[in-house]
């Protein structure tokens, strides 16, 4: 077992670990969000047929040479073809063909007047102007040519994508799978909200806050369970909940304390014990193991170092199964305009709010404390301030690297 060991090197030996999920063929209508696990190449031309762009009549251009205001061309209407239709009837010399937008146009016709230009006439209609061959249609594949790259792996699949992969006819496509996810809260002091507080509980926060947070992060959370300081009912939960899960992570218990009993647990059941703490803060109480093939994280019990700890570890382990790139914490630089006294002999990431101001996108901490177990402290930011080890105290002014948290939600 590794202790105390970088970021970087945990990530790796995370990543090294990590499971090879198949893709997933869902339907197109449930496809909304997920990453594509295939490149996918047009089937057929869009449009397929060459169709009319407007409400109008369809014609053959050299028909019209010489037509105007003054000398107004008269065809005879021979069909009517509506979106949907078969053209059947060609056109012919003197022909037109009463056409509506998205119609196919007919053999022999290649043009196409709007009927607010013409003046009809019972089976007649006047064109006041001459017009170019290819004029108010669109050929076929004018828009998509059969064979070429539509979307290529990897892409997140918004309405613009669906719509062009719908035009296709395409009914279910490969997505990168959703890691499945199970979720064990422990504390003997934990209740839930809905029940009294006896002397000396608390009510259980981590489970929402990791449990909305992985789903945030396109994970399915499969089970969130909750145990006692106790190793049979640790024991007990886990084995219940490997099985359906993919990853596990667990709150709590993973310090130094004498009911912190995850690390024993662990090794009683045959895990093997990849590390424990990094080199960081707060990064004092992290585990992480694997069981049955499944990797496990012991966050800590304390929800800001837990929080901090997820989006470290277990946010980015996510994204490379389920390729939801958005999802992921954004580096970037950003000018400091606040103080920070303290130097830093280790690492730190510390809560702060990043907002826009006429110097640019400026960082602040966070009111309050920053204590790990500094719950409100979380409701404002919007992300991570990376320090790096040996850091004398931090100034107004200037700059300082960032974990910007996708938009949708604070820190
Ligand atoms: P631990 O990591 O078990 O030592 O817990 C550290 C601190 O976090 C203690 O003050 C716990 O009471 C608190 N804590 C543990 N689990 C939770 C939880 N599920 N929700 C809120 N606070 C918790
Ligand atoms: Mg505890």
């Amino acid at each position: 077992m590794k202790q105390r060991i970088p970021l970087e090197v945990a990530k790796e030996i995370i990543r090294n670990n990590l499971p090879d999920l198949p893709p997933e063929k869902v339907l197109l209508a449930e496809a909304s969000g997920r990453a594509l696990a295939e490149s996918i190449s047009a089937t057929i031309n869009q449009p397929p047929f060459a169709c009319s762009l407007l409400d109008g009549y369809a014609l053959r251009a050299e028909d019209t040479l010489g037509a105007s205001r003054d000398n107004p061309l008269k065809l005879k209407i021979v069909s009517q073809i509506f979106a949907g239709d078969r053209a059947e009837r060609q056109i012919n010399t003197g022909e037109a063909a009463r056409i509506m937008t998205g119609a196919p146009i007919p053999e022999g016709a290649d043009c196409v007047i709007g009927q607010e230009k013409t003046d009809r006439e019972n089976d007649k209609v006047k064109i006041f102007q001459e017009l170019n061959p290819g004029q108010n249609y669109a050929p076929a594949g004018e828009d998509i040519k059969k064979g070429e790259l539509l979307c290529s792996r990897g892409t997140l699949l918004r309405s613009p994508q669906l719509s062009v992969l719908a035009s296709m006819g395409l009914e279910r496509v490969d997505v990168r799978p959703l890691p499945k996810v199970a979720l064990i809260t422990t504390g003997s002091e934990l209740k839930a909200p809905g029940e009294q507080l006896e002397p000396g509980q608390i009510y259980s926060s981590n489970n929402y806050l990791i449990s909305a947070r992985l789903e945030e992060c396109g994970a399915e959370v499969t089970a969130s369970l909750v145990a006692g300081d106790n190793k049979i009912e640790i024991k007990e939960k886990i084995i219940e909940s490997l099985p359906g899960c993919d990853f596990l992570v667990t709150t709590g218990g993973v310090s130094v304390g004498e009911k912190d009993l995850l690390l024993s647990v662990l090794e009683e059941l045959g895990a093997e014990i990849f590390f424990w703490k990094l080199d960081l803060k707060p990064g004092n109480s992290i585990l992480c193991a694997k069981l049955d093939e499944k990797v496990i994280f012991g966050l800590s019990g304390n929800p800001a170092a837990a929080v901090i700890a997820f989006d470290l570890l277990v946010r980015p382990m996510l994204i490379e199964i389920n390729s939801l790139d958005h999802l992921n914490l954004k580096k970037s630089r950003a000018v400091f305009i606040d103080e920070l006294k303290k130097t830093s002999p280790t690492r730190r990431f510390l809560r702060a709010v990043l907002v826009s101001s006429s110097r640019g996108e400026v960082v602040k901490l966070s009111r309050g404390r920053r204590r790990p177990g500094i719950l409100k402290s979380t409701l404002e930011c919007n992300c991570l301030l990376d320090i790096p080890a040996g850091s004398p105290p931090l100034k107004s002014g200037q700059e300082v690297e960032i974990y910007q948290l996708p938009e949708l939600y604070n820190y």
